[in-house]
């Protein structure tokens, strides 16, 4: 017999990815959007319905108040949003203390999986330049990317190096990312292309439904896998 499905509540809900996660999640009935806010309209929080776990893609200006909203009603956050401060990112692990707390810079499948196949590649490449290209559309404030960022730092833990990011800001790219490890007379380039941002919703659906009634803590996309 199917449970109840789990109730979601959808920060930055009119964006790009908000429209994809409240489209999916609809379609999913495991799922069930309850509550949509965003920077226009962020009802006050006695207005918002009781929901399981708020998923926020949003901004490093909105990341804060749905945070506190999740703190005060001791409910689970899985956040994706990019850009965000030293400050912010210590405030996430601090509410691993009360809440189940989840941030990732790409939710998709294969960044995962490229993300292992650097630390491998990085282990045996020490000595190689370590480039990190990432192309996205050019609505994208921040840069380098969230993701660039992360696979820079599993690069700069396998290889003891500093990469240096490229980035590039065109078109409609959905998300692209390059790790490049240049040696004398030979290169090795690891690439994702990303080609739908439906990737990243779903992996994000998938982290709301697995974080309901987990223990409070500062989890990893890959601790939900
Ligand atoms: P977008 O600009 O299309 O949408 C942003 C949404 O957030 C809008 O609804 C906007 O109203 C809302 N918002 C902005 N500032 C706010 C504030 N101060 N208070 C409340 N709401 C606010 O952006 P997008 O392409 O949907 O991306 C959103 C975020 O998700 C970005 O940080 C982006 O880099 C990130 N992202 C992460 C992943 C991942 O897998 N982790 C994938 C794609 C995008």
């Amino acid at each position: 017999m199917m449970g109840a499905p789990v109730k979601l509540l959808i920060h930055g809900a009119s964006g790009r990815m908000g429209q994809a996660l409240i489209r999916l999640a609809q379609a999913n009935p495991l799922l069930k959007v309850v509550a949509m806010t965003g920077r226009s309209s962020f009802p006050s929080l006695a207005e918002l319905p009781e929901f399981d776990v708020a998923i926020d893609f949003s901004s490093p200006e909105g990341f804060d108040a749905v945070l506190a909203l999740c703190l005060q009603r001791k409910k689970p956050l899985v956040s994706g949003t990019t850009g965000l401060s030293a400050a912010q990112f210590q405030s996430l692990k601090q509410a691993g203390e009360q809440i189940p707390a989840l941030w990732a810079s790409n939710y998709s499948l294969g960044v995962a999986v490229l993300n292992r196949l650097v630390a491998q590649a990085g282990q045996w490449l020490k000595h190689w330049q370590l480039d990190i290209l990432e192309s996205h559309h050019i609505h994208k404030k921040d840069a380098p990317s969230g993701t660039a960022l992360s696979l820079g730092e599993t690069a700069r833990a396998a290889t003891g190096n500093d990469p240096v990011y490229h980035s590039l800001r065109c078109g409609d790219v959905v998300g692209e990312h390059t790790v490049q490890f240049t040696g004398q007379g030979e290169r090795i380039e690891l690439v994702h292309r990303a080609t739908n941002r439906d990737i990243f919703a779903q992996g994000a659906l998938f982290a709301a439904e697995k974080i309901h009634g987990k223990l409070n803590g500062h989890y990893q996309f890959a601790d939900l896998l």
